[in-house]
């Protein structure tokens, strides 16, 4: 499993807390050549029993093709190329439609076989207060290109649990999305975290987070929409349609090892994490060993994200058996075969559920 984190983007939305710089000119090119000197560096970490390769960012849509050409030709000098079981690239709308399409059937060419689209939403008004650089038209048109372009594992990512944003408008946006017909979708619950300019609105008192009882309601609608309309939700914050679950991110969740190159990006060993610095050049890894228990924590955390849930000899060898019996006799845990898990209708205090038992 090999993830790159591309930490370019053309403007910043205002709840951003990723690494990321303004696309300058010329940048490409020195992130490119820093990329490939990693892949040399660390070959002997990257791991194929998951074969994936993931650039996320960011925004991986604003590096040339020439860069992704040539960070493709590395890998494969190193014994690391494609075909991959899966190859995702995550993509702003604005970027396939100024390219157009012969951008996104080169995508295809080199071996993309999944896109992963950042709509957020499809109401204008929303876009323009987050500051995405996209309206609805014009993240429509860029599911369409990718379609048109012959791929057939397409992920649209969307936010919920702004103060603005009114059941009706959420609906409707869910509405629009089922009517595409992605594989996949991610949704995630708007947090103010790091000092990006959400968080100095908050401060100065000109936002205010939406109530929890408002994400809550929101999530369900989601969850319930969702489900009608045939999308397995397979992790807390991702439904996808029958064999179209994120195997990249699925490693993730159980724990396999990974590299992740580029400014910010970290990685997983399988003993140990590491992440590089924030810098666009000279970035430095910084490694860390895991004790026992932080692995037990880590990995009881992962999967009870999944419906799969958790090994329950492993759930029983590790946590109380009172606070089991508590939440079970809650309904904020189930236990199916040899597999404990957080039903659905609990995933979204999941948080609090994982707090009690570890
Ligand atoms: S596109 Fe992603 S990485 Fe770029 S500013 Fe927006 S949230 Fe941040």
């Amino acid at each position: 499993m090999i993830y790159i984190h591309v930490p370019f983007c053309k403007s910043f939305c205002i709840y951003c807390d990723f690494y990321s710089e303004i696309a300058a000119d010329g940048a490409a090119e020195g992130y490119t050549r820093e990329i490939c000197r990693e892949i040399r560096e660390r070959s002997a970490e990257m791991d194929d029993s998951l074969k994936t390769l993931y650039f996320g960012g960011g925004t991986p849509s604003v590096l040339p093709l020439s860069s992704l050409t040539r960070i493709l030709l590395t890998l494969e000098e190193v014994g690391h190329g494609g075909p991959y079981e899966e190859f995702t690239i995550e993509v702003n709308p604005e970027d396939l439609v100024e390219k157009g399409l012969p951008y996104v059937e080169s995508l295809r060419k080199l071996g993309v076989n999944r896109i992963s689209i950042g709509m957020q939403s499809l109401n204008d008004e929303l876009l323009h207060w987050m500051n995405r650089r996209h309206n609805a038209e014009g993240a429509l048109k860029a599911f369409h290109l990718a379609r048109e372009a012959g791929f057939e594992n397409i992920s649209v990512d969307l936010i919920f649990g702004l103060s603005n944003l009114s059941d009706a408008v959420w609906e409707d946006t869910i509405r629009q999305v089922l009517e595409l017909g992605p594989e996949h979708i991610s949704c995630y619950q708007l947090t103010v975290e790091g000092d990006n300019v959400l968080a100095m609105r908050l401060e100065a008192g000109e936002y205010e987070e939406a109530p929890e009882e408002v994400c809550a309601r929101q999530y369900q609608i989601l969850c319930e929409r969702l489900a009608w309309a045939g999308y397995e939700h397979y992790e807390i914050s991702n439904f996808a349609r029958p064999g179209f679950q994120a195997v990249h991110n699925g490693g993730y969740w159980a724990r396999r090892p990974y590299v992740g190159l580029g400014p910010s990006a970290h990685s997983f060993s399988g003993k140990g994490r590491s992440w590089n610095s924030e810098e666009l050049t000279g970035y430095k890894l910084t490694r860390e060993e895991l004790s026992v228990e932080d692995e037990k924590v880590e990995t009881l955390m992962l999967a009870l994200r999944t419906a799969r849930g958790a090994d329950a000899e492993f759930l029983e060898a590790n946590c109380l058996k009172e606070d089991i019996d508590r939440l079970m006799s809650q309904g904020a845990l189930q236990k199916t075969g040899r597999r404990y898990r957080i039903p659905e209708d609990h995933f979204f205090v999941s948080d609090e559920i994982i707090r009690e038992l570890i």
